[in-house]
């Protein structure tokens, strides 16, 4: 084997990924400068013939890219939904890397292969999920959704006598898709990829909330005939809100007893983990008697980005759907193939760090990171709200808050861009806006397990400095 000067280049990164993660705390939370030229220019350099010393590569890497790397990690950071880093899963990331396993197969990959599993039971147990659920590690929510949504069509159509893994969809009894108006992006995108068309679906309207109404869903299932896949949600992506799993539960168990064969999927990318809290018992009731649940590693979870999660309670109808055969691989029958549960061929040990993570939390680490973000968006939406310039516009359920910021000149969505614009500028936190019933309005989404009161305190400080220099109040 050719050697490698494995120690130079190791050293080079871990002491530049030691800097930045030290200096998380203090940093602007966004570059101080996004250029795109400036950027380019740093990196831009010929590709020369002989090529350059790998541990120089990375050090002048690490050095050239550092003032414009985003401080996702550092704990006031608030944008879209978006996950820190957890020391445990850092590390095991840093393992999987320098093994360098492919780990479709246990075959060729058996260690990695097996923590997968161990992580997939214990994530199954923490949540509560039916003991038998089949689990994929893919590359992120929008993934998680698809093979769970393809489990889906596979099982339905399978029902009423169509294999839809040999035939395709042309000729296929219609199968019709039910979603919850405002459904999240990647659910329709994922119809999109599965042939089930995002405009095919039918839209059911939602609650001040966006929880699903439960009346609404009945009544669009009474109009519905033969093969059926509903899509609610564990965690909105605006409002944190928890759909009535068990009134959708009911309303599925009705359906498919009239008849019509019926999948219920559950998007958990911002919360599935509540159901791993003894305090949101109440909110995820009735989560365990749907059919498939996708979430994220790499939101709440903090583990590096990329990780999604598939679980379905059908095994078979996940393995129909995902599984490949070949003759030049060695597929083991006794063991579990990661191929067999997600998307991809060759891939990335993306459990592993789960593994770690969930092995480093314990139980009660979980519940806590689930409590504790949601403790912190309170405490965010008691702060705002009784400032005097913003109102909450949602119930505070779980790690996510919608604010409107009123201005005197009734242009909110203004005064929202504005503050948090201002806030972004001067790096002191980092928060993304969204239109909530055609209202602009400003998110806050704490999923960073580095988030404590002080990171909280500081981002409000500096949100209300701005609504008081943009306001004039
Ligand atoms: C983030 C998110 C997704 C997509 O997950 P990715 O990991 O970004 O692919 C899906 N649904 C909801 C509700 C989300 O917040």
């Amino acid at each position: 084997m050719r050697q490698s000067d494995w120690k130079s280049v190791l050293d080079a990164a871990a002491r530049a990924a030691l800097e930045h993660l030290e200096a998380l705390p203090d940093r602007p939370v966004l570059p101080a400068s996004a250029d795109h030229e400036a950027i380019r220019s740093v990196l831009d350099r010929p590709l020369t013939r002989e090529g350059v010393d790998a541990a120089r590569v990375v050090g002048e890497l690490a050095r050239d890219l550092e003032p414009y790397i985003t401080a996702q990690a550092g704990g006031r950071y608030f944008g879209f939904v978006v996950g820190g880093l957890h020391p445990a899963a850092l590390g095991a990331d840093v393992l999987v890397s320098a093994w360098d396993q492919n780990a479709p197969m246990f075959a060729g990959a058996p260690g990695v292969s097996v923590a997968e599993e161990l992580a997939a039971r214990w994530l199954v147990d923490l949540v509560g999920l039916p003991s038998q659920s089949s689990v994929g590690f893919v590359t992120g929510g929008q993934m998680a959704t698809f093979t769970c949504l393809a489990a889906a069509r596979h099982e339905v159509l399978r029902e009423v006598g169509w294999d839809v893994e040999a035939r395709g969809l042309p000729g296929a009894p219609p199968l019709t898709v039910v979603v919850k108006s405002g459904a999240h992006a990647t659910v329709l995108r994922a119809l999109r990829f599965l042939g089930l068309g995002e405009q095919a679906v039918v839209s059911v309207a939602c609650d001040d909330q966006d929880r699903i109404r439960p009346d609404a869903l009945q009544e669009a299932l009474a109009t519905i005939q033969g093969p059926t896949i509903v899509v609610v949600e564990c965690g909105n992506v605006n409002t944190g809100a928890f759909d009535d799993f068990d009134a959708v539960a009911d309303l599925a168990r009705a359906h498919r007893a009239a008849g019509h064969p019926t999948w219920v999927h559950v998007d958990g990318a911002v919360m599935l983990l509540a159901a791993a809290s003894p305090a949101m018992a109440d909110r995820v009731k009735g989560l365990d008697r749907l059919d498939s649940w996708s979430t994220d590693g790499h939101k709440l979870l903090n583990v590096a980005y990329d990780c999604g999660i598939a679980i379905s309670r059908n095994a078979a109808a996940h393995r129909a759907a995902m599984s490949v055969q070949a003759a030049y691989l060695e597929q083991d029958n006794a063991a579990r193939d990661p191929l067999d549960w997600g998307p991809d061929f060759s891939r990335r040990a993306r459990g592993v760090p789960v593994y770690a993570t969930l092995r480093s939390l314990g139980r009660q680490g979980v519940a806590e990171l689930v409590e504790r973000t949601t403790h912190l968006a309170r405490r965010f939406a008691d702060a705002l709200g009784g400032s005097g310039y913003a109102r909450i516009v949602n119930d505070v359920v779980s790690n996510q808050v919608l604010v409107r910021w009123e201005a005197p000149d009734g242009d909110h969505g203004r005064l929202a861009d504005t503050v948090m614009a201002g806030v972004r500028a001067e790096g002191t936190a980092f928060f993304t806006g969204t239109t909530y019933r055609g209202e602009r309005l400003m998110r806050i989404s704490v999923s960073d397990w580095a988030t404590d009161e002080d990171d909280v305190d500081r981002a409000v400080e500096a949100l209300l400095r701005h609504a008081r220099l943009a306001t004039g109040r």
